[in-house]
């Protein structure tokens, strides 16, 4: 009998395990996927690290954290800086002095662009935003959120902007200085190599099943150890006796080119409603690559049905209400614990995927 089964090989599970083991608890670490690392696993393609479930940037403002993932790879000195695409239009993202010199030909200095985006907010301010498109208007006015917003979020998340909470588009920065930065971490970058080895290294000397679905056979997994840690859908592992909760998935269309520099930046947005899909990502960018082909992917959002990869949980008022229920009865278990971004039901950034698991498994071997 293990002391821990561990369900799913991302990064939550993977550093349970790793401090788990590390402190003489036996643990078995399953995962349906015939690879381990869950969203956050790369492959290697034409000598190009590929991120095969969507781009993933590592930033963090906390040292702890930023040393503890250092451990298991060299990071490079990768910082984000995505270019949005509107039309025949390139504009520097997240919004500040590049975009808003670009967008406006009078606009040259900070104050200039301060009253250009008063200006454009006219009487369209509001006091307290109520939706998405009203929050935008506030940040950025009116032909940003044209241009650069509405688009783009309405093909991301299937919706209308005045449906969409106003939360969404609170973490994009806005900038007066030329800094196209997209974080405001202290510490960012890429592991050089991918982000594979990590779980591979976090994982050493623990026993690994994959292609392996608790589902398939969960007397069995209940009874193989004194407690699960269940990084899966926790509404799946309740039979969705309160109803499923909604997603947004996502699905990648991934060519290799034989040109070596294909768009010259790692991340471009387009943000105009008539191309279908929301981002093409350049993979070999985010290693500085100079390998003579490319490997590009295309993202479509798509609304998630049962039997879909689930990305981004859809964190609005009724889904959250019946993620409560769900969560009301994982505490009545005391041999199961919910953790990570399916398990949680929650958009969570892998510093914080983290800092999470390393709490979890600090209350667990403390007793
Ligand atoms: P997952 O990575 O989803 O791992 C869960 C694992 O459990 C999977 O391998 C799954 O196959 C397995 N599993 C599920 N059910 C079962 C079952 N029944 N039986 C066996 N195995 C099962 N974060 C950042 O910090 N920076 C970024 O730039 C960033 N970009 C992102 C882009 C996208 C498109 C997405 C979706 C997320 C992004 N994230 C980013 C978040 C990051 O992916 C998560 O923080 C991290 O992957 C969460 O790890 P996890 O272990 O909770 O979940
Ligand atoms: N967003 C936008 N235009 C862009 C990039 C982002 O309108 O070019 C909005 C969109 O609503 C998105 C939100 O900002 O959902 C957050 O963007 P971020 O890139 O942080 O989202 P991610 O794709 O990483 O979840």
């Amino acid at each position: 009998m293990y002391d821990y089964l561990i369900v799913g090989s991302g990064l939550f599970g993977a550093v349970c395990a790793y401090e788990l083991h590390r402190a003489g608890r036996s643990c078995l670490v399953i995962e349906k996927r015939p690879h381990i690392g869950g969203n956050i696993y790369t492959e290697t393609i034409e000598g190009i690290n590929v991120h095969k479930y969507g781009a993933h940037i590592f930033h963090t403002s906390d040292k702890e954290t930023w040393e503890y993932i250092n451990r298991f790879a060299e990071f490079n000195s990768y910082i984000n800086s995505p270019i949005a695409r509107y039309k025949n239009e390139c504009y520097n993202l997240p919004f500040n002095m590049n975009t808003f010199t670009k967008l406006w030909a009078d606009v040259l200095t900070p104050e200039q662009a301060k009253a250009r985006i008063e200006k454009e907010r006219g009487e369209r301010y509001s006091e307290v935003p109520q939706n998405l498109e009203e929050q935008a208007i506030n940040l950025v006015g009116q032909t940003i959120y044209e241009k650069l917003i509405k688009g783009y979020t309405e093909k991301q998340w299937g919706r209308p902007c005045n449906e969409l909470p106003p939360f969404i588009i609170k973490r994009l920065p806005v900038r007066f200085t030329f800094d196209n930065n997209y974080f405001n971490d202290r510490y960012q970058g890429i592991p050089i190599g991918g982000y594979t080895q990590i779980i591979e290294k976090m994982l050493d000397g623990i026993e690994v099943r994959l292609n392996t679905d608790f589902f398939d056979d969960r007397a069995y997994f209940a009874a193989i150890a004194k407690k699960t840690i269940f990084t899966g859908a926790i509404d799946r592992y309740f039979n969705y006796c309160f109803g499923p909760l909604e997603y947004r998935s996502v699905r990648f269309e991934t060519e290799t080119l034989d040109t070596e520099n294909f768009q010259g930046n790692a991340v471009v947005n387009y943000t105009a409603s008539d191309v279908p899909f929301t981002r093409i990502i350049e993979h070999k960018h985010f290693e500085f690559g100079k390998q003579p082909k490319t490997v590009i992917s295309r993202e479509y959002s798509a609304e998630w049905r049962m039997g879909d990869e689930p990305y981004y949980p859809v964190n609005d008022e009724k889904n959250n209400a019946l993620y409560a229920r769900y969560a009301e009865l994982a505490e009545k278990d005391r041999s199961v614990i919910f953790g990570g971004r399916l398990g949680r039901y929650m958009y969570l950034d892998m510093h914080v995927v983290i800092q999470k698991a390393r709490e979890l498994a600090t209350e667990e071997i403390n007793g």
